[in-house]
């Protein structure tokens, strides 16, 4: 008998669900939905179909949300680290149980291929809350000259909209902080559904409120006098915006921002796994990831053999239906999206360079955009120093190591790189000379909760994930009670780094 591979995944549950709110969504303020109001569609970008209706939070709103969280603090502080802590189990095991109405929702709502929801996003985010489920129980050793922030408000993406909410929600709840969350307005759905299952796991209503709605009800949340800290992930143009907007406030902030960075592959390296390197680096999520290896530089000597290896390997990548578990690569997030990535590509092309694509067989209507390599890019061409935040990687070629140091570091921005080499003595001589936030060898696109992840330069600042993360959501208590004492010498070296 043929194999026709696995059936597609259902999303019957995830339909089901949408029903049960009559697809029709108002914010998460105090534990309870607020009256939908259908200011936002919110579309499936790969059918171009309507999916719900979303509300747009106005500045009251953000307030009522602010104010919930307010109330909400001193209980949720007084639980102490332990009480906490098991909130946060409680959350990872939601997840867990969930996972699969999470993922197809996810998938539904992002365009991203299910093996990749269901396989990469949904188990991260529950490893993010029983990680920080453990530093909620350390918090009183680990921590003892420190306070929580107080109200957070916290700005998340489109991309990846469950696992940024997890890195944002995290480690601020279990330091003692509550939140305001506001999701990307084209994807609002898991978050919604999130607190749906957090106010039945038990979490105590205000201690996590979700706004939605566009830019507009973000700068309400950058805004307003009762949140202490703002963290965002975005783009850097917005988070530039929002550095202005929080000057002299007195708020702290974190930004995590967006990316060009470098995948270098030395003459030694193990092609087979670097080529596989390459899919994942910038056909993961259809290439829109902050980190996404976009920017390929090969060794001359290898030049060559590499790209053509890369375009037989590209050719093999099935774009399709994201509920499809056969899909490598679903549908980009929306039409505006969509012109993005293609009009770049085409002053790529403008601007000298070859570009080779996969040829498409898609469902109508979708925002489906080929995997794309462009070839003989010019180091000053607009692709190579734009982040195209698509599945388009440019390639260059370098001749010694330094030569790849000063090409990768040719960049406005320094969130990640990749180099790849068998030689672990060149590896770990070039990796100190990139200016990025994190360096991975021989691998890419690793993450882990207990892994500081963040950026230099226009990528941003602060860090999420481990004990880095923890500081994120913390203050010296000194600073409440107004002493003199100096810092602690772990503060200062991380002033320093
Ligand atoms: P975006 O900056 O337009 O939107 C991000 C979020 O900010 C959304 O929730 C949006 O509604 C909100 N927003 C928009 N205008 C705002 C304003 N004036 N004030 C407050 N909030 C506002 O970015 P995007 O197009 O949704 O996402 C793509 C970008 O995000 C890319 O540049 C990418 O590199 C970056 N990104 C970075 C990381 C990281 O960890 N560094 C992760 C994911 C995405």
């Amino acid at each position: 008998t043929m194999d026709y591979g696995p059936a597609p995944e259902s999303d019957k549950d995830a339909r089901a669900w949408l029903a049960s709110h009559e697809a029709s969504f108002g914010h998460f303020i105090a534990g309870r939905f607020t009256q939908p109001k259908a200011d936002l569609d919110d579309i499936d970008p790969a059918s171009g179909k309507l999916l719900a209706h979303l509300s747009q939070g106005s500045a009251a709103d953000v307030d009522a949300a602010v104010q919930a969280a307010q109330a909400a603090l001193p209980g949720w502080q007084a639980l102490g680290g332990h009480g906490r802590a098991r909130h946060l189990y409680a959350l990872a095991r939601t997840v867990q149980r969930h996972a699969r109405l999470l993922a197809v929702l996810e998938t539904l709502d992002n365009g991203k291929p299910l093996r990749e929801s269901r396989d990469v996003d949904v188990p991260l985010v529950a490893r993010h809350f029983y990680h920080y489920a453990g530093w909620a129980q350390l918090q009183e050793s680990e921590f003892p000259d420190h306070v929580p922030v107080g109200v957070v408000g916290q700005i998340v993406p489109w991309n990846f909209p469950l696992l940024m909410l997890a890195w944002k929600i995290a480690p601020a709840l279990a330091l003692g902080n509550t939140v305001v969350l506001k999701p990307a307005e084209n994807t609002s759905l898991t978050a919604l559904l999130f607190a749906e299952l957090a106010q039945q796991a038990g979490l105590p209503a205000g201690v996590l409120n979700i706004v939605t709605g566009d830019g507009a009800t973000g700068a309400a949340v950058v805004a307003h006098p009762g949140i202490q800290k703002i963290a965002f992930t975005g783009s850097t143009e917005v988070g530039r915006l929002i550095r202005e907007q929080t000057a002299g406030s007195g708020k702290s902030l974190t930004l995590e921002l967006g990316g060009k960075s470098p995948f270098i592959v030395f003459e030694d390296a193990d092609i087979d796994a670097a080529i596989e390197g390459v899919v994942d680096a910038i056909w993961f999520n259809q290439g829109q990831v902050c980190c996404a290896g976009s920017r390929l530089l090969v060794q001359e000597g290898i030049h060559d053999l590499f790209i053509a290896r890369l375009k037989t390997r590209m050719q093999k990548l099935k774009v399709g239906a994201p509920l499809d578990k056969c899909s490598d690569m679903g549908a980009l997030i929306s039409p505006v999206q969509l012109e993005r990535v293609r009009s770049l590509v085409e002053q790529g092309v403008r601007e000298g360079a070859q570009c080779h694509q996969v040829v498409l067989d898609t469902p109508p209507g979708g925002c489906f955009y080929p995997p794309t390599l462009l070839t003989g890019v010019h180091p000053a061409a607009t692709v190579a120093s734009e982040e195209i935040f698509g599945p388009v990687l440019v390639a260059m070629s370098f001749r010694t190591p330094d030569e790849a140091v000063q090409l990768a570091n040719n960049s406005r921005y320094g969130l990640a790189a990749s180099i790849w080499s068998e030689t672990i003595g060149l590896a770990l001589g070039v990796a100190p000379q990139l200016k990025a936030g994190v360096v991975w060898i021989n691998s890419t696109n690793q993450f882990d909760a207990a892994v500081g992840f963040g950026g230099v330069r226009e990528s941003g600042y602060g860090r999420e994930g481990g004990r880095e993360g923890c500081y994120e959501y913390l203050k010296p208590r000194r600073q409440q009670a107004g002493s003199l004492r100096q810092p602690s010498a772990r503060r200062a070296i991380r002033a320093d780094a």
